[in-house]
């Protein structure tokens, strides 16, 4: 009997097992149509073998195995492999949410897509034929023939045109050993004549660097302050890479957001194929790139962290840009870091893999510290005439202002009028207000399902959760106590652009936030309207900090910082410098020299300090000795046992039920386990929330602990209403 093992998409960590008579160990990999149940499921084959410990009778038969798309490389099922144990996760969702959606659909038929088109090229043999080899009779042939002589190749358009006999004709060529058929290239493999910038010295360095161990795994840092040019040393070693008939995996933080990445891409490389993969694609359009990647048609596979799990013939080299940015780590299902997983896939590939960011992760600049990544730097900015912005503190404690706007932010916002500069005013607060107050009784508006006030949208006169997306209308007086003087308190962008408008009436003024993004087109068309001097003023959320260059951009004024800097959370202050420095970073690129104004009740914390001096390596080591002190990442590794019910007390109640069982044996020492304790954010969308924290001293000890302990978890009978997971090095506790 001959058994496939297959990965489906249900909550349960294991294959499952069909017999499938014709099956072979080259069906690894392939995608198969199960029946499970009552229904049809579609799965991907992990093994083959003649055993099952399900008795042979029990056993069902599989259904068609897909011959049409080739396997998963065996590369990509490890990585799978190791994503479900690492992450605890059954092994067949970490699969089938690793594929496009469409090949998951059970009913999809891969008849639907499009055949790949052929090509016929002349081979050696072909080459020392001549034309009068060729009977005069057979006009069409001698025509074929003479195209094949004159091109090397000839291309399906061509054939189909020239006769509808060619397809026969040409495969008379082939059994003469003429010719050779093979996939087509969509566009032919050629390099761009748009100019590649001459490097700084700090480039050509870094450069150099990465292609003199090209073809071994090794891990770079590659930090360099916003301007100073990481896009054109990634461009210049994709290049050389390129030139090998390498593949080349770029992964960015937000494609939607950062389009400028891929446009530079296809702009320095305009003939070869280059697929981008996010969410912002349909379905078809997403397998679609999915499948030229994993037939090696595509050369440069660009995408947001899903496409990590893209398939890959012949990988050359990895790039991360901006890996500092949390949206590399899915918040549910599989709580991956792509960016970890990048670095074990190059490791797996044998291949560079670069990490770029002007403000790295405290953990990856931990790594290059020890050793064990490489750091590469580029301080200068690659315009040698551009300066650093100068930042500057205003402290509020002793200077008035209206409306959250100081008088020095507002002289230098008149003054960058005066001289037709464009300015940002950045908030990273959307909405009118953060809060509906009662002056009486003190009474705030919340939302019902969270626990989080309600943000005040005046323009749609509507109160919103900013959590759950709740909304409600503005109430006309206090619901507890009556009083109609309740009042917006506290401010949001919406809030910052009226009072804008009332002091600059004449100045073009454009808010962007998630609000008025939330259209597919809207964002470029504000983009455009940016570039071409059509505003004044922006204002905006952290959506504008992101790897933009507005060229007239002069002045930044960073209105509300503070709120961060005493955070619960031992990851805010981190975040708060990254932002900041990629904030400033807009100001003054190009040939304006730039400014940055931030408004602060502590103009002498360590960060401020720091981030006037743009000193990101002196920040992240005084980070790094308190993170060491206080024993957190990445001194420590950490995962969270998560629990949610309709009541609180339920979910600590089996937090502690899970801690009970869990054997702090002596090779388990060095873990330690906390209290449960409710979740910063106790109420989400109509759920109380409560978590465990795990700490251990290495991966590895976490790593055997957490087996362990989750096998014994998921062994507790199930309660009703209760969920649980655990995620493993998370982001916010
Ligand atoms: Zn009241
Ligand atoms: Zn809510």
């Amino acid at each position: 009997m001959t058994v496939i093992h297959v990965a489906l998409d249900v909550p349960v960590n294991r294959l499952f097992d069909y017999l499938a008579p014709n099956a072979d160990s080259a069906d690894i990999g392939r995608c198969v149509r199960v029946p499970f149940g009552n229904r049809q499921l579609s799965g991907i084959i992990l093994s083959v073998s003649n055993l099952s410990s399900v008795p042979e009778r029990k056993l069902k038969t599989a259904g068609l195995i897909d011959q049409a798309i080739p396997p998963l490389p065996q590369s990509l099922l490890e990585l799978f492999e190791f994503c479900s144990h690492y992450y605890h996760h059954p092994i067949g969702q970490v699969v089938m949410n690793g594929l496009p959606a469409l090949l998951r659909k059970p009913g999809y038929t891969t008849s639907r897509i499009p055949k790949q088109i052929q090509e016929w090229i002349l081979t050696d043999a072909g080459r020392i034929i001549t034309l009068s080899d060729i009977p005069a009779r057979s006009k069409t042939k001698r025509q074929l023939f003479s195209l094949l002589l004159e091109n090397g190749i000839i291309t399906a358009d061509i054939y189909k045109a020239m006769s509808p006999h060619s397809r026969k004709l040409l495969h008379e060529f082939k059994d003469l050993g003429w010719v050779e058929q093979r996939t087509a290239l969509p566009g032919k493999f050629a390099f761009s004549t748009v100019p590649t910038l001459a490097p700084t010295t700090e480039q050509a360095h870094a450069i150099a660097e990465i292609l003199a161990r090209i073809g071994t795994f090794t891990p770079w840092l590659l930090h360099g302050i916003t301007g100073s040019g990481k896009t054109e040393v990634y461009l210049q070693v994709a290049a050389s890479l390129l030139a090998q008939q390498k593949q080349i995996l770029v992964l960015v933080p937000e494609i939607n957001l950062t389009p400028q990445l891929e446009a530079t891409f296809r702009k320095r490389f305009p003939n070869t194929p280059l697929v981008s993969l996010h969410s912002g694609l349909n379905s078809s359009e997403r397998l679609q790139g999915w499948l030229q990647a994993q037939c090696g048609e595509a050369n440069i596979i660009l995408g947001t962290r899903l496409a990590i799990f893209t398939p890959m013939p012949r990988p050359g080299l990895i790039i991360v840009d901006e890996e500092q940015d949390h949206s590399f780590k899915q918040q549910d299902g599989l709580r991956y870091s792509a960016r970890d997983l990048a670095v074990y896939r190059a490791r797996q590939a044998n291949i560079p893999i670069v990490l770029g960011s002007a403000t790295p992760s405290l953990e990856s600049y931990h790594q290059a510290r020890i050793g064990r990544y490489r750091l590469l730097q580029l301080h200068a900015r690659a315009i040698s005439q551009a300066v650093l912005p100068a930042i500057h503190c205003i402290d509020m404690r002793v200077t008035p202002a209206q409306e959250r706007l100081s008088e020095p932010i507002l002289d230098a916002l008149r003054q960058s009028l005066d001289q037709k500069q464009q300015s940002l005013v950045f908030i990273n607060r959307r909405g009118y207000s953060p809060a509906l107050l009662c002056k009486s009784c003190r009474w705030i508006a919340t939302c019902k399902r969270c626990s989080s006030r309600l943000v005040v949208h005046l323009r749609n006169r509507q109160l919103r959760c900013h959590y759950c997306g709740d909304q409600q209308p503005i109430t006309p007086a206090c619901p507890q106590c009556g009083d109609p003087d309740i009042m917006p308190f506290g401010h949001g962008t919406q809030r910052i652009e009226s009072a804008l408008i009332k002091q600059f009436p004449n100045a073009r003024i454009l808010r962007v936030d998630r609000d008025s993004i939330r259209h597919k087109t809207a964002w470029q068309t504000m983009l455009d309207t940016i570039h071409q001097g059509k505003v004044d003023i922006l204002v905006g959320t952290q959506l504008l900090a992101k790897g933009h260059d507005f060229p007239n951009l002069a002045l930044v004024c960073v209105l509300n910082a503070d709120s961060s800097l005493y955070s619960t959370d031992f990851r805010a202050e981190e975040h708060l410098f990254s932002q900041l420095m990629q904030v400033a970073g807009r100001a003054g690129r190009a040939h304006i020299p730039g400014t940055v104004l931030i408004q602060t009740e502590f103009p002498q914390h360590p960060l401020y300090l720091a981030l006037i001096r743009q000193d990101y390596a002196a920040y992240a080591q005084t980070q790094l000795k308190e993170r060491k002190s206080a024993s957190f990442p990445p001194f420590v590794y950490l995962a969270v046992l998560r629990a949610e019910a309709p009541v609180l007390a339920e979910a600590l109640e089996f937090l502690h039920q899970t801690a009970a069982i869990a054997t702090i044996a002596k090779e388990y020492a060095h873990i330690q386990l906390f209290d449960p304790v409710p979740a910063t954010m106790t109420r989400l969308k109509g759920l109380e929330r409560a978590q465990l924290l795990i700490q251990a001293v290495s991966r590895k000890c976490l790593q055997i602990f957490l087996s362990d302990w989750h096998q014994r978890i998921s062994a507790l009978p199930a309660r009703s209403k209760l969920r649980w997971h655990l995620d493993v090095d998370p982001l916010t506790l």
